[in-house]
């Protein structure tokens, strides 16, 4: 009775380092693991124990016997990783997966203090990592009065498991040493400068919030959007809550057909009954209740095997809706299936063969998807709002329309260049080595604004770290100049340029009273306003001296 890593696995190798028989792969340290679609767990190895199950935070591994039907297919998923025994058990082994060392501080004298820009995956796990150290402080500063960036903006609502990975974050800001600076925009408030003058080092964790803009004709009518607007707008992010989304049109269009283009087609075509039990935001959940959208097109310019969807979230998209494919599209799929292809394109092309047809008309009022290949966009048609797209066949002069009244573009995100940092605005990165920002002592980037817009949420936990040890090897160096200014200093700087201030009690005032307005029936009913969101956090209950004298003595 083996355990199972099911499609919300956020590949961060917290259960790695928890299986005591090393029987989930790839490791941190093996080649593959960077691009790995998933973790998998050895069913010939497995003991059952159960270590991983507590130690993954996003609730993704699963005994095979508890599987509901809908993950049946990560049983083979998991085994397919592994070469086959026949049916022979591993014995167990006592190696373990080689933990990588904490980065040790070895330098005497002022503790290290780093100020954090941004408060999303990559920003948590550089703080766990530099928090392993006695003594450290870390202050980390968001523009929005919510912290953990797109775990909370950017994670589908039907992917609540995944969103599960926040407690992880909250015992993270509940450790001593660290400090939220909430509501607080560096560039606005406080400058580069000012905060590498308060701090050993500023590290920028800051993702790639821009969208890659498609350049064809047509794309500032009415009803075109990016995907990033459509999913900050149903995730509630305060800036995207006016968003005007028309879904009075039968069809929509998605051009890109990665992870992100899945996840809008799923909401969209969701029943709103279902979503109803999410903490999708109450205006989107209120658009989708009227939406008269019917099929989702997500159309890609290259073939099948191209896809960039993932395989797990293939498995996943398929179990919860009809997706079809078109005449043109399954010969797509036939003629790759030819062809020689890994084993995860292979299984992609399987799936896709099996789909159904887009000939065979649907029941009235059912929602669907359509995969649709080697469409490369030309132009948006329509005059007052959208009502076409123009395609060319890649490859070809043929052209083809699809009539949609919304269009989002989800072509992938884009990095945006950080006050008084270098930039690669081709890359859309922060130039480093490795975390090191080139030409900028003091200065470090983990995450998207590092390395680009690719990986899973557990992935930045790896980006991090790297970038971390980079850091404190430096801080051992004596290479970092120590802050000219005291803690209390910073405190009063920020508060004098931001009297609106959130920290971490205004968190967890904030975070109770969503979960309150759920009511039990959904996991939390988000302000979608920052004024709600102040005037809540203002309510929090205050530390007391006798608070902030006990916390003082933890660090
Ligand atoms: P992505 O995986 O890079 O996909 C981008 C898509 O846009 C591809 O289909 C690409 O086609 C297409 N594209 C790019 N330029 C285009 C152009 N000019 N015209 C037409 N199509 C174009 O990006 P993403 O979906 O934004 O995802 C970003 C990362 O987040 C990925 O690593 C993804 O796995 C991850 N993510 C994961 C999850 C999850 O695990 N549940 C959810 C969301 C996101 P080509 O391949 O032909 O370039």
């Amino acid at each position: 009775m083996p355990h199972v890593i099911t499609q919300s696995c956020c590949s961060d190798g917290s259960c790695v380092y928890a299986c005591p028989v090393n029987c989930i792969h790839p490791t941190p340290d093996e080649p593959g693991f960077a691009t790995a679609e998933m973790l998998y767990v050895d069913p010939d190895a497995c003991v059952d124990c159960g270590a991983c199950v507590s130690a993954c935070p996003v609730g993704a591994i699963v005994p095979d016997t508890k599987l509901v039907a809908e993950q049946l297919p990560f049983i083979e998923l998991n085994a397919a990783f592994y070469p086959d025994r026949q049916g022979k058990k591993l014995p167990p082994t006592s190696k373990l997966a080689p933990v990588p060392p904490a980065p040790e501080i070895q330098r005497h004298g002022m503790p290290l203090t780093v100020a954090i820009v941004g408060s999303g995956p990559a920003a948590m796990y550089a703080a766990d990592e530099l928090l392993t150290q006695h003594g450290v402080r870390v202050n980390v500063f968001e523009k929005l009065p919510t912290p953990y960036g797109l775990v909370r903006a950017g994670v589908a609502p039907d992917h609540q498991h995944t969103k599960q990975v926040t407690r992880l974050f909250d015992r993270i800001a509940d450790q001593p040493g660290f400090q939220f600076f909430l509501n607080v925009t560096i560039g606005k408030h406080l400058s580069h400068a000012e905060l590498l003058a308060h701090h050993h080092a500023v590290l920028y964790a800051v993702g790639a919030p821009n969208d890659r803009r498609l350049e064809i004709e047509g794309m500032d009518r009415p009803g075109v959007h990016t995907a990033t607007e459509l999913v900050a707008w149903y995730n509630g992010h305060p800036d995207f809550t006016d968003l005007p989304v028309d879904l009075s049109a039968q069809r929509v269009v998605i051009i890109g057909n990665g992870n992100v283009a899945l996840d809008v087609a799923r909401i969209l075509t969701a029943d709103p009954d279902d979503l109803a039990g999410t903490d999708i935001a109450d205006h989107a959940l209120a658009a989708l209740r009227e939406s008269k959208v019917r099929e989702v097109v997500i159309a890609a310019r290259r073939g099948p095997a191209d896809s960039a969807f993932t395989l797990p979230e293939l498995i996943g998209l398929t179990a919860h809706r009809p997706v079809v494919l078109d005449a043109a599209d399954r010969e797509l799929v036939a003629a790759d299936l030819a062809g020689e292809h890994d084993a995860l394109t292979r299984n992609k092309l399987d799936i896709l063969a099996t789909l159904g047809d887009a000939a065979e008309p649907a029941p009235a009022g059912a929602h669907r998807i359509r995969l649709a290949y080697r469409l490369t966009p030309a132009r948006v048609i329509g005059d007052d709002a959208v009502t076409a797209v123009e395609f060319v066949r890649t490859g070809t002069d043929e052209v083809c329309r699809v009539d949609a009244g919304l269009l989002a573009t989800s072509i992938g995100y884009h990095g945006k260049a950080v006050a008084d940092l270098p930039f690669d605005a081709a890359a859309g990165v922060v130039p480093n080595d490795d975390g090191r920002v080139t030409g900028a002592p003091g200065s470090y980037v983990a995450g998207w604004i590092k390395r680009g817009p690719t990986g899973f949420i557990g992935t930045n936990k790896t980006c991090a770290q790297h970038t971390v040890h980079q850091l404190v090897e430096d801080f051992n160096a004596g290479v970092l100049t120590d802050p000219a200014e005291s803690r209390g200093a910073l405190e009063r700087l920020v508060a004098q340029r931001q009297p609106e201030l959130v920290d971490l009690h205004g968190w967890h005032a904030i975070n109770a009273a969503e979960i309150a307005r759920g009511d039990g029936i959904r996991p939390r009913d988000k302000f979608t306003r920052v004024n709600a969101m102040l005037a809540v956090a203002a309510m929090a209950p205050r530390p007391t001296l006798r608070d902030k004298l006990r916390a003082a003595l933890r660090v």
